[in-house]
């Protein structure tokens, strides 16, 4: 039989970096091959043509196809392809990012694993990436669902010169950005247990309404607040709105109170972590707070870990793959509502 997974096991359930600073390179590479190929056991499959049936060299702790010739490693294939981080780093990056509440900035990791800005941003977005790559593999949701939109404000930087500065205030100059979220609550009273986020240019009918019935069933509960732009919601759905100028809790107790402690955490976490995002990326950052409300409750250990399948068994390029070298992101992999050829972060 096969050796549970390691980083299911006790030992892992609670993952520090002590822990992992204790493990040897044979037990990292088995958790990594325990990750990328769950669905065999651990056992490699060619990411060429699929054969389980290959040559192993130790040394270079690589695989070559028996049927195809095709030599592969660990990571080859995934969103992890040709990283030239140790598969240990790796680790310890996904256990400080697993344990960071609400995040935790690139210059901090860059200290923590010793590495480059370049290479700590790059694998921290890989993740990011993949977070929202992966994150439609649940049912729609139903039963009871909170919506609601917030304009973010990304940092600017304001002109050095005073007269270049736009009169008025300053927050006006800046791009807003529409973060719409989703969220559906649990029947045991404990909050939301399941979060998806959207970035559209304005809280608008049109999107709103494309987003909530793409993800929620029909007849769910919807509950807004009075914004008119959820008004068509009632076409398909229970709707329910709560007017926040009268109250937040409505006489039966409805209110948005999940989809307000989003908007609490991610603001947080862009004003005590991440200072300045571009616009462009918001959507990464907003669904990565997503996943950190959803998993709230699970041990890191079992975050790391499903932070590290979710990177490991994607087919084909990540969208930061390369990312230094180039000026646009692959447009190949645009996710679902980010256009292809995201503009570069300066
Ligand atoms: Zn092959």
């Amino acid at each position: 039989m096969h050796e549970q997974h390691f980083l299911l096991s006790a030992k892992a359930r609670s993952l520090s970096i002590p822990q992992v600073a204790e493990w040897d390179e044979e037990t990292v590479f088995k958790a990594f091959r325990d990750m990328r190929w769950a669905k065999t056991g651990g056992e490699p499959c060619c990411p060429q043509c699929g054969s389980v049936a290959h040559y192993f060299s130790k040394r270079r702790r690589q695989w070559r196809c028996k049927d195809c010739g095709h030599t592969y490693s660990v990571t080859s294939g995934t969103w992890l392809h040709s990283t030239n981080l140790p598969l240990k780093t790796i680790l310890f990056a996904i256990t400080l990012l697993a344990d960071g509440a609400k995040g935790i900035s690139a210059c901090q990791l860059m200290r923590y694993l010793g590495v480059q800005y370049k290479t700590a941003f790059t694998l921290y977005h890989k993740l990011r990436s993949a977070l929202l790559a992966t994150r439609h593999d649940q049912p729609a949701m139903k039963g009871e669902v909170q919506a609601d939109g917030a304009y973010l404000n990304p940092y600017s930087r304001p002109a050095n010169k005073a007269e270049d500065r736009p009169e008025k205030d300053i927050k006006s100059s800046m791009q807003k950005v529409c973060i719409l979220v989703i969220r559906q609550i649990g029947e045991e009273g404990d909050g939301a247990n399941r979060t998806l986020t959207y970035k559209i240019p304005t809280e608008n009918a049109k999107d709103i309404r494309h987003h909530v019935e793409d993800n929620v069933q029909r007849g769910a509960n919807v509950v807004t607040d009075e914004h008119p732009a959820y008004g068509n919601l009632a076409i398909n759905f229970k709707h329910t709105r709560v007017n926040h100028k009268i109250c937040y809790c409505g006489p039966n107790g409805e209110n948005t109170n999940q989809a307000e402690s989003f908007f609490a955490r991610f603001r947080r976490m862009l004003k005590g972590q991440i200072h300045k995002v571009s616009p462009d990326y918001l959507n990464y950052y907003a669904n990565e707070v997503a996943y950190r409300e959803d998993t709230r409750r699970w041990d890191n250990g079992r975050i790391a870990f499903d932070m590290m399948r979710r990177m490991l068994t994607l087919d084909g390029e990540s969208p930061f793959r390369g990312y230094w070298s180039r000026t646009n992101v692959s447009p190949a992999v645009a996710t679902d509502d980010e256009p292809a050829g995201l503009a570069a972060a300066a």
